[in-house]
């Protein structure tokens, strides 16, 4: 049954993934479901999206409840759920101004246009520099690609927006060394995600907070994996006190809805874009907006973030006890819920199977396995899964 329908995938669906041989069918707690009824711990949680699992009642009853009621009518009217959302995320980060986006990759554009903007009316010029990182990620759209610093991701799609710089994240000179006049924002995942699971450092984040408010240049800070509690707080910059001028959200806050989020502080919002300069037409719908605010209640609500922070600390000790056993394990990175294990080798065959053996696991690069579970898995469920990768090496 399920090789029909993988054969029916491949001749539809345009090939742009390499994906797993296995139909997923549905899910509860930290448990997915194939269509053939076979069990597996999820340690991806379709990669940082389900903090809370799968199946969570209170979070799929506000949904259908919302279902209900209305899913979408426009951005050009008020709708609660938006304004109760916005409120939360306001809350949670500190920051003043917030606009719902369909996807990270959106995010990242509306991050991007809001520092060309804000540059725009101090100078009037259009000629804008962002400086970027190296082994960065940040979405798939022109905008967000232009600022991904792996070169294999843009090559055939050049020539992106232009005057993009990239430097070496946790070299504060490599940063440096790139302002000029013309820089309008600096821009990276507070802990790089598809790049290798790399932390900015603390020291490397405060000598570019001090930098750009030296310069009003605006520190935007890409938290659409590692934030919403994954690191073991809210946002991960929240570890070291270093408030971003500008965010981005989605994965996690939307817990399975399409839904992301720029936000901004209240100087940065006043002096860029106004009406007429962003917009979408879903971003922020009933639906999407019944979802976040659900989730930041859950975060609230919950004790999610201690449970990251006590067994992801026990996750590391795990893995770091793998890794010190094996010659094949050049590196083990990582917080919270966000980690990797580097080998020498491609991880390809180790995460099949794994998967044969009802463990889902997914890669970062071709040589890293990222370890990125629902943040409600357990001490019990960690045990499990490294019993099974244990088997699998
Ligand atoms: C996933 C991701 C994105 C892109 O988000 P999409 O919703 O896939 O467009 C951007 N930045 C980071 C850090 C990500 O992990």
């Amino acid at each position: 049954m399920m090789k029909e329908y993988i054969e029916e995938a491949e001749a539809a669906l345009l090939h742009t993934y390499n994906r797993y041989p296995v139909v997923f069918d549905h899910g509860d707690g930290v448990r997915l479901y194939d269509i053939e009824g076979k069990e597996y711990l999820d340690f991806v949680a379709g990669i940082s999206v389900f903090a809370f699992g799968y199946n969570n009642k209170e979070y799929n009853d506000a949904l259908k409840s919302q279902i209900d009621k209305i899913i979408h009518t426009s951005n050009y009217y008020y709708n609660v759920p938006a304004i109760e959302a916005a409120k939360k995320l306001k809350k949670a980060s500190g920051l003043d101004r917030v606009f719902f986006t369909n996807s990270g990759a959106e995010a990242i554009e509306g991050a991007i246009k809001t520092a060309r903007k804000y540059a725009f009316l101090k100078d009037g010029k259009t000629d804008h520099e962002i400086i970027a990182m190296n082994h960065s990620f940040h979405g798939r759209t022109m905008g967000a690609l232009s600022i991904t610093g792996n070169p294999h991701y843009r090559e055939a799609f050049e020539p992106g927006i232009g005057n993009i710089k990239f430097a070496d994240m946790n070299d504060f000179e490599s940063v440096k060394s790139q302002v000029t006049d013309k820089t309008c924002a600096i821009i990276f995942e507070t802990v790089q995600g598809e790049g290798g699971i790399h932390p900015a450092t603390e020291d490397f984040l405060k000598k570019v907070r001090a930098l750009c408010d030296e310069k009003d240049i605006l520190l935007i800070l890409d938290e659409i994996q590692c934030g919403m509690g994954r690191t073991g707080y809210m946002f991960a910059w929240q570890k070291y006190g270093v408030k971003p001028d500008v965010m981005t959200v989605a994965k996690a806050i939307g817990c399975g809805v399409p839904v992301g989020a720029f936000l901004m502080t209240e100087k940065v919002g006043q002096n860029s874009l106004v009406a007429g300069d962003h917009g979408t037409t879903y971003g922020g719908n009933p639906l999407a907006a019944a979802a976040v605010s659900k989730v930041l209640d859950l975060f609230e609500e919950t004790n999610v973030i201690e449970n990251v922070k006590e067994t992801g600390a026990y996750l590391f000790d795990e893995l770091e006890k793998i890794a010190s056993e094996r010659d094949d394990i050049v590196g083990h990175r990582g917080l919270g819920f966000l980690q990797g294990l580097e080998f020498n080798h491609p991880v390809g065959d180790i995460i099949n199977s794994a998967l044969q053996k009802g463990l889902v696991l997914i890669n970062a690069g071709s040589n890293i396995i990222r370890f990125v579970p629902p943040l409600v898995v357990t001490k019990a469920d960690v045990d499990e899964m490294i019993g099974i990768l244990k088997a699998c090496l």
